[in-house]
């Protein structure tokens, strides 16, 4: 296959687009060697190409949410995922502390409120938080096809500046968005974005959101092609942080960022997509990822929009 020659040499075009930095307001994230950069996909029939560092462990953090979101609506049903999370691009910053203004409902599920909101719609209505964590992680493993577990380090080192998601969770509570108690919420939240995942992992993941929810290389349904559409809708809308809006004029397909150095995208009925490189631009974005998917979906002619 020419896949791997192809990604090798991206990966080298890449390699002197510099800048941007790691997070730091996670301590632990900060100590990560900026230099790591690894790239894969994995087409909707199962095959994996990689090139760079796809093997090498980070955390997912908030690439988790697409997948919560999607295990929310699978466990609940989207009419009542959609009274408690509302699906309108915010425009504003992650961790904003902001509700839509008649229903109090979060704006999206890629914000750190409709976050905190989808993480207590896993399972059943009367679980107890531990079952979610336990059920998110079963179900993100399913979505990359191995198990997966948690990095104490980095979770332990969020939680001691977890402030800002604590308020958010409180102020979540006050109306009645959030049932359950907000530390327990919080802290599950954060155990879900410490997950460690590879740059393969990323690509399965998102493959399987690619191949309609049925992950191409276990041959495991997670999801259904209903919940499927409702994640990739939102993904293309409001994955990328206050920079969505750039995405898909310059990249064109649903993906999701997280502030550890990971972006996936996917196409779908073809591929999942999965960079990593740890420094970020202003929005929390992979300064090198987001180069590596400009090109990547300019040059294989990825963009949703492009009239054939
Ligand atoms: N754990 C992070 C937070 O909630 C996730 C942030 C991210 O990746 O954007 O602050």
């Amino acid at each position: 296959s020419i896949v791997p020659d192809y990604l090798a040499e991206l990966m080298q075009e890449c390699s002197d687009v510099t800048g941007g930095a790691p997070a730091d307001y996670i301590p632990e994230l900060a100590r990560v060697d900026r230099a790591l950069f690894g790239i894969a996909l994995t087409t909707a029939d199962g095959r994996t190409y990689t090139s760079g560092d796809a093997d090498t462990l980070f955390t997912i953090q908030s690439i988790s949410k697409a997948f919560v979101y999607a295990m929310a609506i699978r466990d609940r049903g989207l009419p009542e995922v959609l009274e408690r999370i509302d699906v309108e691009p915010s425009g504003e910053a992650f961790n904003e502390l902001s509700l839509e203004r008649n229903s109090k409902r979060p704006l999206n599920p890629m914000i750190n409120a409709g976050a905190l909101t989808a993480h207590s719609l896993v399972g059943a209505p009367n679980d107890p938080p531990e079952r979610w964590v336990e059920l998110i992680l079963e179900g993100l493993s399913e979505f990359a096809g191995r198990e997966l577990d948690v990095d104490q380090r980095v979770f332990a080192s969020e939680m001691q500046h977890a402030h800002r998601n604590l308020a958010i969770a409180h102020m979540l509570r006050s109306y009645d968005m959030l049932t359950a108690d907000p530390e327990a919420v919080v802290g599950g939240y954060t155990r879900q974005c410490a997950v460690r995942v590879t740059t393969r992992d990323l690509s399965v993941m998102a493959a399987t959101l690619a191949n309609g929810g049925t992950n191409p290389i276990t041959g495991r349904q997670v999801v259904t092609p209903e919940v499927v559409q409702q994640t990739l809708s939102v993904m293309l809308t409001c994955g990328m942080y206050d920079s969505a809006g750039d995405w898909i004029t310059t990249v064109g397909i649903p993906a999701k960022s997280g502030v550890g150095g990971g972006i996936l995208g996917a196409l779908p009925g073809q591929f999942g997509v999965a960079t990593f490189s740890p420094p970020l631009d202003e929005h929390g974005n992979s300064v090198r990822g987001v180069a590596a998917f400009e090109r990547l979906s300019h040059e294989m002619g990825m963009h949703l929009m492009t009239v054939p």
